[in-house]
């Protein structure tokens, strides 16, 4: 690592990072926010210890930065034939059809959609129906696996339905009420399991304590490959 010639850009092993100084820190953070790293430090601090602190924190830095490239790579569909979406882990691929109503089914491996006339733009359309035949098969599924898996832990979920949420995959109220992140539906049948035994546990501890980790580790040994597939998968998982 070497110092820019700005002295506030510091070279690191594959990205330079930004070094904001202030007296109003007593310790320092990593900060990797659109694919800018920058590392908020106390005035004291040296360019020795900052090099140091970045060399300690590269993996993560890099996983970071990673994540973020990917969701650049994302490209934004357009509802178009040939385009695929995914369902319980396995990619459908749109077929564009005319018919006299608008509609959407899952048939011989195709998302058919239908529409009333091809030469206008769908897209909206198309994707409102995807989103709705998502929801509706994310919302049985769900408690399907709810029940199946409340009857294996031994919990009794007062509810459970779906919703939109922004950045988790589900939630569980002191009320046990749980509610899911349909938008998890698209991923394989092993992630959308986790999520509910998740969940569930979250009945009998209401935290992400160590009881609880062991609580999802008990019916679920390989919960950490699955947490690790939606933290690096997750943004994928979307219409
Ligand atoms: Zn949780």
């Amino acid at each position: 690592m070497s110092l820019q010639p700005s002295d506030n850009m510091i070279q690191g092993k594959g990205y330079i990072a930004e070094i904001i100084r202030t007296s109003r820190r007593k310790t320092a953070s990593i900060k990797v926010n659109e694919g800018k790293v920058s590392i908020i430090v106390p005035e004291s601090l040296s360019t020795e210890q900052i090099e140091s602190l970045l060399t300690k924190k590269h993996r993560w830095i890099k996983e970071k930065l990673s994540l973020n490239e990917e969701t650049v790579l994302i490209k934004a569909k357009e509802f178009v034939s040939g385009e695929s979406f995914a369902y319980l882990g396995r990619n459908y691929r749109l077929k564009v059809i005319e018919g006299l109503y608008p509609a959407i089914k899952l048939h011989q491996g195709r998302f058919v959609a239908s529409v009333r006339d091809k030469t206008v733009n769908n897209a909206p359309s198309i994707k409102q129906m995807l989103i709705r035949w998502h929801k509706q098969h994310a919302e049985s599924k769900l408690i399907e696996k709810t029940a199946r898996y409340a009857k294996i832990i031994s919990v009794c979920p007062s509810s459970a339905g779906i919703k939109s949420y922004q950045s988790r995959w589900g939630s569980c109220s002191h009320t046990a009420d749980i509610h899911y992140n349909w938008k998890v539906i698209m991923a394989p049948n092993r992630i959308v399991d986790y999520v509910v035994v998740h969940e569930l546990c979250h009945i009998l501890h209401h935290d992400h304590s160590p009881a609880f980790w062991q609580t999802v580790e008990r019916y679920f040994p390989d919960y950490l490959e699955c947490k690790e597939w939606l933290k690096l998968n997750g943004k994928r998982l979307d219409i």
